[in-house]
Order: C-alpha cells, then structure tokens, then sequence
C-alpha cells in the first residue's frame, strides 16, 4: 500500500463517509505526494461546505485546506462553526426542498426555488447571483465551485453552499436557521414565487378575491413578483404557529 494520510473526521460529519468509517470517523486516504487537503476531503466524500477546522495532529496545528500533507499524517476535519458567514442571506434551494422553500419565505427570506432546477442551473444561480445552494445531494455540495470563498485573513470562509439536516421540513428548517442565523422579516414574501409583498389597495385586489374575504378583510398585500394578494388571515393559524416558534427559537 502507498502513502496514505489518517482523516478523523467530527461527528457531524460522519454521515459523508463510507459505512466502514462512520463508527469512529476514522478513515486512511490514498496520498500522491503534494495533494492538498481540499482534494483529499471530498475524496473521503466529506464536501468542503460542510468543513470547519483543520488540524494536523502530531504538529497540534491549524491548517488551511490549501495545506498539504505528509505521508502518515493526522488529520482532524472538523465541522463548520455556527453561526457561519455565507456570501449573502439569500438563498437558492434543490428541487426536493419545496416545502422548506416555502417556509423560508414565509419568514422572509429571499429564496430561489423552481421544481425543475437541474444541478448545472443550481450552480449557475447559486455563483451568478450570490445566493447559498442549498441541498441534501452529497455529490452536488462536493463540487469545487461551491467549496466556501477565502475572507479576510483569519475569518471564517463564506459559505455557498450547505447541506441541510434532517428529513422533516420542521427540523429543516431549524437547522438552516441555526446555521445562517439570517435576519427574518415574516409575511414580507409570496410564498409560492418569493417576490415582496407591497401595499395594495381594494380596487387592485378584489378580482383575485372571494367575496367572503373582501367583506370580511380590508387590508391587503399583493405580490410585487406574481400579483398573489394576500391578506391578514391568508396564511391560517397553522402558519402563524409556525411563525411564532421561528421568531421564539432564533430571532
Ligand atoms: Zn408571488
């Protein structure tokens, strides 16, 4: 056997590796001499978004994942700090993460969402437009061009892309939140295509309305991006509740 490097790998981030390394996060890595840390990772399946700290064990020091080591070394991979920079609060997400699309816009967030995105489009909005991709495809966080952009010396690195936890929309939801701690601004956004929510009068809406709602409300918001109206009461005490526990766990 060649030159191998010793990758152990957090807790958090065992999920990534193959079956056989998940117990301890252990795991040796073929090394061709020179291969820095940010070809070696990913090649264990941990992505480059999901990487905190790096530290070689026997020298007890921190590394950049320029950083490369020598045969038979210890490599601890840690995950990444929360809250973490990203290159912007706003968001592009896969097309399995509908409902959690949804959600983020309620507590209005600018999210990009279409159930027809393939992965080269994700990408391509995600760089273009400076939004964070986000998804739970391990292969498409693995890509290069979506491995955290350098900060100033001694930051943290800005996230563009992140793997969201959890297969409930709720824990989701939680752990985007926890992880970009972004500003929340509810009932700012149309839900079904993320536009703002501006002033409407009456006349402008009562077209889109039942007659029920429109004797019953006075109030009303349209959608700057689809025309949606919405009013005090549109979304239902469902979403209020969902609402409140955002506002109550991270605002
Ligand atoms: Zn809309």
């Amino acid at each position: 056997m060649g030159a191998t490097v010793r990758l152990l790998v957090a807790p958090e981030l065992r999920a990534f590796l193959p079956p056989r390394s998940r117990g301890d996060g252990g795991l040796d890595v073929p090394l061709d001499p020179g291969t820095p840390l940010v070809h070696l990772v990913p090649a264990a399946g941990v992505p480059l978004t999901e990487v905190g700290a790096l530290r070689v064990v026997d020298d007890d020091a921190q590394v950049t994942p320029e950083h490369r080591p020598s045969p038979g070394a210890m490599v601890e991979v840690g995950a990444v700090g929360r809250p973490q920079p990203a290159v912007s609060a706003r968001f592009v997400l896969d097309v399995h993460l509908g409902a959690l699309a949804r959600r983020l816009r309620l507590l209005g967030l600018d999210v990009a969402y279409g159930n027809d995105a393939g992965d080269a489009e994700l990408v391509a909005r995600a760089l273009g437009e400076a939004r964070v991709l986000l998804t739970q495809d391990h292969a498409l966080l693995r890509r290069r061009a979506l491995a955290p952009v350098p900060a100033a010396d001694g930051c943290p690195r800005l996230a563009r892309a992140a793997h969201v936890r959890g297969s409930a929309v709720a824990d989701q939801l939680d752990d985007v939140l926890n992880r970009f701690a972004p500003l929340l601004a509810p009932y700012t956004r149309c839900v079904a295509c993320g536009g703002e929510l501006v002033p409407a009068s009456v006349d402008e809406v009562a077209h889109l309305l039942e007659p029920g709602t429109l004797r019953t409300y006075e109030v009303f918001v349209r959608c700057a991006g689809c025309g949606r109206p919405y009013w005090h009461g549109a979304h239902g005490r469902r979403l209020d509740a969902l609402v409140q526990q955002a506002l109550r766990r991270h605002a």
